[in-house]
């Protein structure tokens, strides 16, 4: 079983991902859990290449090639094995968020996203995939807390960049609605934990 977890940044993914965790491992299936991109060493190498890049405004269709490739690698040697082993596979972020943040955030389309995911991927989709639903502006004040409140135009250009990205979501969810469920990372994080276990239980029993 693939479970993916997606959502725009300052949703409280990662954390909500931890939160479950303990109630998950006592289940029957061995669990692994795993990011994107990263997840494997070659995969990680190229998420530092990334992460690095980012701060030098990349072309938007060299980022979208490396995160296929590192989407690749991890697949080709850690998701697939693990499925075939029949382990219960928990990935923070897959295909959804090359839709809402090279597709939408940077504005390459969804043709393009799309039959990449789908080359890079042979086609593998997550069985289930918990999206966490966060307002761009309480995301934003989530992820700059820690800073005074005066707003610049980097913080514009982030808002802007946030709102495309939730919107990818929003559409890649009206495509594929029987896919996702939509849980309020508004709520506290007891409450983001609670309502993931309770959807992944619900869809996956034993
Ligand atoms: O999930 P995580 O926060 O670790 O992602 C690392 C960074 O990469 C984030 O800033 C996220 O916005 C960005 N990202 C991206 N496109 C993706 C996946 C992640 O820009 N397809």
């Amino acid at each position: 079983i693939l479970i993916s977890l997606e959502g725009p940044d300052g949703a409280g993914k990662s954390t909500a991902l931890e939160n479950i965790l303990p109630a998950l491992g006592e289940g029957q299936r061995e669990l692994v859990t795993t990011r994107e991109p990263g997840g494997v060493p070659v995969a990680e190498m190229i998420r530092d290449i990334i992460l690095d890049v980012k701060h030098t405004n990349i072309d938007s269709k060299t980022e979208l090639l490396l995160f296929e490739a590192a989407r690749r690698v991890h697949m080709q040697t850690k998701l697939t094995p693990a499925l075939e082993a029949g382990k219960l596979v928990l990935v923070d972020r897959f295909i959804d968020s090359s839709v809402a943040y090279q597709g939408y955030g940077r504005d390459l389309g969804l043709g393009v996203v799309d039959w990449l995911n789908d080359f890079a991927t042979d086609g593998l989709k997550p069985d289930l995939t918990l999206y966490y639903d966060i307002d761009t502006d309480v995301a934003l004040k989530r992820i700059m807390k820690n800073r005074a409140d005066e707003v610049n135009r980097l913080d514009l250009e982030r808002a802007e960049m946030h709102r495309k990205v939730r919107e990818g979501y929003l559409a890649a969810i009206e495509a594929e609605p029987a896919r996702f469920i939509k849980i309020d990372a508004s709520m506290s994080p007891e409450a983001v934990a609670e309502a993931s276990i309770v959807a992944i239980k619900e869809r996956f029993p034993d």
